[in-house]
């Protein structure tokens, strides 16, 4: 179920394997799903946080994407012939990440978690001129003062790498359902197959939920008849981002991707060329309640203001041809969701919020793997109904949320009392962190995105606090658990 990267790249693989009977059932517009709307970016390093190697899980993570990365050559090499797109579906093959003083120090200290990081993974990069980066004119007051060359991280024309998909899975006699998928059908705790939304029957001996930011909700009704496995995985949330792709009408295009670190709660700002004289630019990251995908109109300004003067000036002119909106699926712990849930036959891959694209050729090799009962190539600690991972206690929380709301801040240009100081602007920050933990009354640590989501939904700070609260116990040796609980609380 699901027909983004990983249903898809899962359907390819099954294929090259010759394994069976293979239905995908997926929306053909995929609308708001995530995969339709990615900048895919094939990005390792130049995705590199403070975070990205601090504890073993994280590295364990980080290394996924590495070992994602070498399966891209021989994927282009595959897809190219069934491409329909006329155009090459790898639309850059090289990265340039720009260090610019518009996002606060959260840059600087990811900018040089980056660096490490290629140092000790021994990966080329160079530090180069920003002024020598092909295309990359911002305004003067933004412009970045360092730039690091990575020679081996490109991207991928997203929505033509689907389209190259959907042709070579229908060529190999491979059924494709232009469906949704209403529930999953299990008798006693074994899977049976699934109800389309139009009431037919797919009967299957293996379902895997490849549904994004749905996975949740849909996995959940093979438990619905079955009061014997309850079902209490971890809430999954929607990254609602969004993009756009413009055609450039004047200027020296983008040979690369240009791109600031990751920053205040999202993937950074970029630029990908998209061939024919189109580049894409994103993207916006906003954790909602329900997917949709409909675009808020402070995203539309953010995208067009902040390329403008952070990218290139001439961006005022391109035309928008597209309109991108899609949901990433994210994990209450930031980290994949993958392997069997307790009904048998049915498996799970989702939670690969922000580097799906790049990990789905990956991921489908491990679960291929795990459906013909082989060992996987992956970690087992992503299964489905573990329990959250502890990366950071509490303090960490808090002081990350600060950083990243100070970037968000700088970025988007917000503005304070002339007299008011950082630290002032930090401290209010800080005891809005300190008052959510508190309302929450929970003991587990949350990502800065997640803490900013509950702090602003009273629906969401309840759904995860219900969740932990039944968890208690998941923190860090360091962290303080906290008081009064949300649903007697104020909010
Ligand atoms: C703006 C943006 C930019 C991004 N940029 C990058 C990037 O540069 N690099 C990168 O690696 N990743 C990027 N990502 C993240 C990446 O797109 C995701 O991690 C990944 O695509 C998730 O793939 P998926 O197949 O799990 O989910 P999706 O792509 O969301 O696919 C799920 C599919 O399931 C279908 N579906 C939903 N309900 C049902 C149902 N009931 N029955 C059947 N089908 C159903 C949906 O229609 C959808 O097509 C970006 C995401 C966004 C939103």
């Amino acid at each position: 179920m699901g027909n983004g990267a990983l249903g898809m790249f899962l359907a390819e693989e099954l294929i090259e394997r010759q394994v069976g009977t293979v239905v995908v059932v997926g929306p053909r517009a995929r609308e708001a799903g995530a995969s339709q709307a990615a900048g895919a970016m094939l990005g390792c390093f130049g995705e590199v946080t403070t975070e990205s190697l601090r504890t073993d899980a994280s590295r364990i993570r980080f290394e996924l994407g590495i070992a994602a990365h070498d399966r891209w050559a021989g994927v282009l090499e595959r897809l190219e012939k069934d491409s329909p797109t006329g155009r090459p579906l790898q639309v850059a093959t090289e990265s340039h990440v720009i260090l610019n003083s518009i996002g606060a120090d959260l840059d600087d200290v990811n900018f040089a978690a980056m660096i490490d990081a290629l140092k000790e993974y021994e990966k080329p990069w160079s530090e180069i001129d920003p002024n020598d980066i092909p295309g990359y004119k911002p305004r003067l007051e933004s412009r970045a003062l360092r730039a690091v060359h990575l020679p081996t991280e490109g991207a991928v024309d997203a929505r033509g790498v689907l389209a190259a998909l959907d042709v070579r899975v229908r060529a190999a006699g491979m059924t494709m359902v232009d469906q949704t998928v209403r529930r999953i059908v299990s008798s006693g705790d074994v899977v049976s197959g699934v109800e389309l939304d139009d009431g037919h029957l797919i009967e299957a001996g293996k379902v895997v939920v490849a549904a994004g930011a749905w996975s949740e909700s849909l996995a959940r009704t093979a438990f619905d008849d079955n009061a014997e496995n309850e079902f209490d995985m971890m809430p999954t949330i929607p990254g609602l981002g969004f993009a756009m792709v413009a055609k450039r009408t004047g200027g020296e295009p983008f040979t690369s991707v240009v791109r600031t670190p990751n920053r205040g709660f999202a993937c950074g700002l970029h630029v990908v060329p998209a061939g024919d004289g189109r580049e894409y630019y994103g993207a916006t990251n906003r954790l909602v309640d329900q997917i949709s995908g409909v675009t808020w109109m402070a995203d539309v300004r953010f995208l067009a203001q902040y390329s403008m003067q952070q990218l290139d000036e001439r961006v005022a002119g391109h035309e928008v041809e597209q309109w991108l909106a899609g949901n990433r699926p994210v994990t209450l712990d930031g980290f994949p969701l993958i392997g069997w849930l307790p009904v048998s036959g049915l498996y799970l891959m989702t939670g690969t919020y922000r580097d799906g694209f790049h990990c789905a050729p990956l991921l489908a090799e491990h679960v291929a793997d795990e459906l013909q009962g082989k060992p996987g190539i992956i970690d087992p600690m992503f299964a489905p109904m573990r329990k959250p991972i502890v990366t950071r206690s509490i303090e960490w929380s808090i002081d990350e949320y600060v950083k990243h709301n100070l970037a968000a801040w700088f970025e988007t240009g917000a503005q304070a009392a002339p007299q008011m100081t950082t630290a002032q602007i930090s401290d209010y920050y800080r005891n809005m962190a300190v008052q959510t933990y508190d309302k929450l009354g929970i003991d587990y640590a949350l990502g800065p995105d997640i803490l900013w989501y509950v702090q602003g939904s009273l629906l969401g700070a309840r759904r995860i606090a219900r969740y932990l609260r039944r968890h208690r116990g998941l923190s860090a040796p360091q962290a303080q658990p906290v008081s009064a609980g949300i649903e007697g609380g104020r909010r």
